[in-house]
């Protein structure tokens, strides 16, 4: 076995990390275990997971409910081809999230994560579309602040996420509306809402044109937390669908639980065509992705030869360990109550945001579920100068934070209590206090 100390310089020669300017940037922490919302680090340092170790985790590290069902279904069946092959773990997922959802979704496609759930969506809207005979369906409709992942066809949803100016040259043409991001005590909602729902309305006008719209609903999570009302959601699907422009609803942040219902098309009443979901369906333990659609979209893929099939699949499609684990998740949601463990985080986030609020520390606060988020500063961008301080002055503290510009947000995994919450909020206090 390596030492701590060979591990980390090996890493720091051999291994490439994500988002990460390596040059500059500290020398990753590196994790020995983790439990419930405590990750432990070789040096013996405890840190709380206060973003769910990137939005992925929904009840605690190593929940022994998901690691033992991991285990059971590895010794018995751990990956199969899923063309020409099945199994139960795959069809007792798919029945089981189908279940949750409103009944026009009844069509599930498995991917392995955010990024290739929301590329599957794509190109079954595009595909549908020339299926059916109007292969001159080629744009999408996307928002302002977006973000939908890292491959290239997500990359163009998102192009304005603020992540992708290097690969501009490989993206193709989206059009995007503003997002009317709101929070509490906008006057000005409605106006912005207008706006949108105006500029929507003028590519309405070429509805022929377009393949599908894409949209976080209710969050957009990268984008800086940016929260939307289901009153906007609503009148945008109902032009959409007159307009007969399906709609797809990214739902790999706001899915499993975040917003406080199992899904934001729940909370929000609002149906979409396709749904894409992702980081939390195995409960943060493996990657899998689904892309989940009507019936009528799915029947446009039928028929006597090969080029109406949706030419798409993935080594790892419904991996069985994935799907054994997202169904001990969804055991969990039940056994233990958690939504309305949501419903109580939630609480515990505006008591402590609104103090913070009326004492003019923070700006623009908006709280949903699980999640908080407040503005901390004006305007700085994505891994700039003072979020990179807010990180390091978090890590002190033993609390991990990874502010997006100028927004901080909060959003722990299930299981934290109310008592870890509250001392997180003292620490983040206290390091917004050493900021200004
Ligand atoms: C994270 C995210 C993705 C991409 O998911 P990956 O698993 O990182 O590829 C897509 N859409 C949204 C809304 C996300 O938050």
């Amino acid at each position: 076995m390596m030492s701590a100390r060979d591990l980390r310089e090996f890493d720091a020669h051999h291994l490439w990390h994500p988002f990460t300017q390596a040059q500059t940037a500290a020398a990753p922490i590196l994790i020995k275990e983790a439990a419930g919302a405590w990750l432990s680090a070789a040096d013996g340092i405890k840190y709380l997971d206060l973003i769910s170790s990137w939005w992925v985790n929904l009840h605690g590290h190593a929940h022994p409910k998901i690691a033992h069902a991991i285990a059971e279904q590895a010794a018995k069946l751990e990956q199969v081809i899923f063309a020409g092959f099945t199994h139960e773990p795959a069809i007792e997922l798919a029945r089981r999230i189908l279940a949750q959802l409103p009944a026009s979704l009844a069509r599930l496609f498995y991917s392995d994560n955010g990024s290739t759930a929301v590329e599957v969506a794509l190109k079954i809207a595009f595909q549908f579309w020339r299926n059916s005979g109007e292969a001159g369906r080629k744009r999408f409709i996307a928002f302002e602040g977006g973000y939908h992942g890292d491959t290239i066809g997500a990359m163009s949803a998102g192009r304005t996420s603020g992540f992708y100016f290097p690969f501009e040259d490989l993206m193709f043409d989206v059009d995007i509306v503003p997002f009317p991001a709101t929070w509490d005590g906008d006057e000005n909602v409605e106006a912005r809402e207008a706006e949108t729902l105006a500029s929507l309305d003028r590519l309405l006008q070429n509805a022929r044109s377009y393949a599908a719209a894409i949209i976080e609903p209710l969050v957009q999570g990268a984008g800086g937390m940016r929260m939307c009302r289901p009153q906007f959601l609503s009148a945008m699907a109902k032009r959409l669908r007159s307009a007969n422009v399906p709609l797809i609803f990214d739902e790999v942040m706001t899915g499993f639980g975040r917003t406080g219902a199992l899904f934001a098309c729940i909370k929000s009443g609002v149906e979409p065509d396709i749904l894409c979901c992702a980081k939390g369906i195995t409960g943060g333990f493996l990657p899998l992705a689904a892309t989940i659609t009507t019936e009528r979209i799915y029947q446009a893929f039928l028929g006597n030869g090969i080029e109406n099939a949706f030419l798409h699949g993935h080594s790892y499609t419904a991996n069985p360990l994935g799907c054994a684990a997202g169904l001990a998740s969804l055991d969990i949601f039940e056994s233990e109550d958690v939504l309305s463990r949501i419903a109580g985080i939630e609480q515990v986030h505006r008591a402590h945001v609104s103090a913070m609020a009326k004492q003019g520390e923070i700006q623009r606060v908006r709280i949903l579920g699980s999640i908080a988020a407040f503005d901390f500063a004006e305007g700085s961008a994505y891994g700039s100068g003072l979020s990179q301080i807010l990180r390091d002055l978090a890590l002190k503290e033993g609390l991990v934070l990874r502010p997006l510009g100028s927004t901080l947000y909060i959003m722990p995994p299930y299981c934290i209590t109310d008592a870890e919450l509250g001392a997180a909020y003292t620490g983040i206090r206290r390091i917004l206090s050493q900021l200004r």
